[in-house]
């Protein structure tokens, strides 16, 4: 005979994605007994729906593009044709594998991983297909969807990334409503395969939480690929005949496509689960939590997309990770929303931490900047690629903000992230040694020339 199922637990969590796991791991290995509850695949978004399949796709875009350009380095290569089917298969292999991972590493802790849709029908109590599972604390994980405009029904070729990820052919025209961080990733896989890609922001530029002069910069990269964009225009409406769809904006031109990529941004999975009933207080379908991930109500917690905050898979892992250790009365430090590194994996890609220039300016009066333009770094010229390292410094102070971009520079985000976190200032990284050539020398000598000792650059 087999035991009864137990159902009480120190942590029940609902969702089981990167915020929802990440705390179950660490729940785990902390001696808690917990419970993970999930409707999907466990990894949640970023595993099949976000990060990883997306990226796979920017890195067989950079692939069809290296094939293209091949002469520019005195290689001699052809680009035939993009196989979606070749390209799916990649990424899917990619995804299976990190699934299949991670499924064995949450089988290996003592984690009671249950199957099903789960709602909170008390304040410490999670209903999952009749069975109750009580915690004496509750995390709310749910994450997020795809958001669309009203009026706007995704359907046909008319879709959200959650389709576009699955797409079986290249389409020839693309739209891509939205020029925040998902719109440009897709925008910038489409141009490498091959479409005509035109963008449309109602925000003055593209990538707009970005430091400004980075939004600039990946324009000037954008028109230099022929990725046409449209900023500071509204979409008005979309129509459907037959495989073409009909764009229409409030400026009375009409753009068609192939495909509209709806990329308007992720609306929280909060509604229908009870979490009002139980107390929470919840604006917009979004939780509202304090520093320590605590809602209002004693005991219940919310991590990841759900919070209002930057919607990224490692704020999630590092929200759940804070809850476990809260919970255990680790007493963790609270979580620096500024100090969590943000990458925009487009061609060129964008990495930054910290404040905006303008936001600095806002928080702390006076601020010094500076440019290091990576036509000074020997690895980028190698990369034949532009652009550039901002700093941003209190005056006299740390450095509080570092923008980055050009190709692979996502890859810099970790420095750059300890430098803002460890509050760094000009002069402590300009004495730390940059191997050459690497990427990595251009942050080094945006903070020489900033702590007054230019070396590759004019002060
Ligand atoms: C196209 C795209 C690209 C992205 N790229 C990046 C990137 O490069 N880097 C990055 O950091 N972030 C990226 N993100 C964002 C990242 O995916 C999210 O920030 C992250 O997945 C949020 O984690 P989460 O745990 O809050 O939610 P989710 O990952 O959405 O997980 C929530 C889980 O809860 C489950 N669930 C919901 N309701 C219930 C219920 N009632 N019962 C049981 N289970 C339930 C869902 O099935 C899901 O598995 C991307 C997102 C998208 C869409």
């Amino acid at each position: 005979m087999s035991a009864p199922a137990v159902n009480t637990f120190d942590i029940v969590i609902l969702g089981g994605g990167s915020g929802g796991y990440a705390c179950a791991l660490r729940a785990a290995e902390l001696g808690l007994s917990v419970a993970l509850v999930e409707k999907g695949k466990l990894g949640g978004t970023c595993l099949h729906m976000g990060c990883i399949p997306t990226k796979a796709l920017l890195h067989a875009a950079e692939v069809a593009d290296t094939a293209r350009e091949g002469e520019q380095f005195g290689v001699k290569t052809t680009f035939e044709s993009v196989d979606m089917s070749g390209v799916n298969a990649y990424k899917d292999g990619v995804v299976g594998r990190l699934y299949k991972g991670l499924q064995g590493l949450v089988k290996s802790k003592s984690i009671e991983y249950v199957e099903g849709e789960g709602r909170l029908v008390a304040k410490n109590v999670v209903e999952v297909a009749g069975r109750q599972l009580t915690g004496k604390n509750v995390v709310l994980a749910t994450g997020s969807y795809a958001k669309t405009l009203p009026g706007l029904d995704i359907s046909g070729k008319i879709m959200t990334s959650d389709q576009a990820l699955f797409l079986d052919h290249v389409p020839a025209r693309v739209v891509v409503l939205g020029g925040g961080v998902i719109g440009v990733e897709f925008a910038s896989v489409f141009k490498s395969f091959g479409s005509e890609v035109t963008i449309i922001e109602a925000l003055p530029r593209l990538v707009a939480p970005e430091d400004e002069a980075i939004s600039k910069q990946l324009e000037r990269s954008f028109r230099k690929r022929k990725i046409n964009f449209k900023t500071g225009v509204s979409f008005s409406g979309a129509t459907q005949s037959g495989d073409v769809v009909h764009v229409s904006l409030e400026t009375g031109e009409t753009i068609e496509a192939d495909l509209l990529l709806v990329a308007v941004g992720r609306g929280p999975v909060s509604a229908g689960l009870g979490y009002e009933a139980a107390g929470v207080t919840v604006d917009r379908g979004y939780v509202l939590a304090n520093e320590r991930c605590q809602t209002n109500v004693e005991g219940i917690y919310a991590v990841g997309d759900i919070v209002p905050g930057l919607q990224l898979a490692h704020r999630g892992f590092a929200q759940g990770i804070f809850v476990a250790e809260h919970v255990a009365g680790l007493n963790p430090p609270v979580i620096d929303e500024m100090g969590i590194p943000r990458v925009t994996y487009c061609d060129p890609e964008i990495a930054s931490v910290g404040y905006t220039e303008t936001q600095a300016r806002e928080k702390f009066g006076e601020v010094e900047t500076y440019d290091y333009n990576l036509g000074g770094n020997g690895k980028s010229q190698i990369l034949q690629t532009q652009g550039f390292v901002k700093l941003v410094r209190q005056k006299d102070g740390p450095v509080v903000g570092v923008h980055m971009i050009g190709a692979r520079m996502g890859e810099q985000v970790g420095e750059a992230m300890l430098i803002y976190n460890w509050e760094a200032l000009p002069s402590d990284v300009a004495q730390l040694i940059h191997a050459h050539p690497t990427q990595s020398e251009a942050l080094g000598e945006a903070h020489l020339a900033l702590a007054g000792k230019p070396l590759h650059a004019h002060a």
